[in-house]
């Protein structure tokens, strides 16, 4: 709970008296329990993973005796699986690389129109495969100074979301434009939407919506936590608009380094 935690150690002092000194440990409690829950948290993602595969192959290792359907399904499954592990360390390896970052480290001019025109031109295909309307409203004099690698990491995780959830034949629509004295970067679905009480927890490493946490494949509740943390630096933060049924909108808002009149 809210209870301070107090270190003390005892030394001589004189012959007669002790140095006591008190160090309020708190903080550091703290921050050694969410790195075991961490720790943990990484453990119990990749079991789940590695026990389907176990289990695949222990049937694999009579292959005569599997009907090529159950063949067929087990290679699919171990396939997507890996798929997912994979996901998982290159995520958390993001995490860790942007963790080690400071404040200031690459810190430049970042041309978002061109960032954000890349990332969708790199998403494309997917965009494509699921039929998805993409309406695009991206204003090209709107820079901001800030780290490129991050910024980016922020709208491609967004953009992949909106896609991933979204309805398929649905729309999609990407924005980044002036809100007042603010530049906002805005990604819009018509997907199942979120209800609000997952709302505050999305952001948290590993989180997923209970349906999507049942099924054997999709994501791996990393990259929203990415996206907080690429825009922390950026003193910025995630915002959601979103309600079941009503698909979602995700955004950030972040102060522009310069205009550019056109
Ligand atoms: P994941 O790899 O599971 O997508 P994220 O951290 O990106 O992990 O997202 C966390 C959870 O938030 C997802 O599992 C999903 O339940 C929910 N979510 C994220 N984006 C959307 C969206 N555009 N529409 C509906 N739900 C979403």
């Amino acid at each position: 709970g809210d209870q301070r935690e107090i270190e003390m150690r005892f030394m001589p002092y004189t012959d007669t008296q002790l140095l006591v000194i008190a160090r309020d440990i708190t903080q550091l409690r703290k921050l050694e329990r969410l790195r075991k829950d961490f720790v943990a948290n990484v453990s119990h993602e990749l079991k789940t993973p590695l026990t389907v595969m176990n289990g695949y192959l222990e049937l694999l290792e009579e292959p005569l005796n599997v009907p090529p359907e159950m063949l067929t399904k087990a290679l699919h499954d171990m396939t997507l699986q890996n798929q997912r592990m994979q996901k998982m360390v290159e995520q958390l390896l993001t995490l860790s690389r942007m963790e080690g970052q400071s404040q200031d480290t690459f810190t430049r001019k970042v041309v978002m129109s061109e960032l954000i025109n890349q990332v969708i031109q790199e998403l494309q295909p997917i965009i494509a495969a699921k039929g998805l309307a993409l309406q695009l409203d991206v204003a090209d004099g709107i820079s901001v100074l800030g780290n490129e690698e991050k910024l980016r990491a922020a709208c491609s995780n967004l953009i992949t979301n909106a896609i991933k959830y979204g309805k398929e034949n649905g729309h999609l629509r990407v924005t980044w434009l002036l809100v007042g004295q603010f530049a906002e970067f805005s990604v819009e679905d018509d997907g199942p939407g979120i209800a609000a009480e997952h709302v505050p927890r999305l952001t948290e490493r590993f989180y997923r919506v209970e349906k999507d946490r049942n099924s054997a494949t999709g994501g791996t509740g990393l990259g929203l936590s990415i996206v907080k943390h690429a825009l922390e630096h950026h003193r910025s933060y995630l915002q959601v608009e979103s309600a079941p049924n009503q698909g979602s909108r995700f955004f950030f808002r972040i102060v522009p380094e310069l205009l550019v009149s056109e």
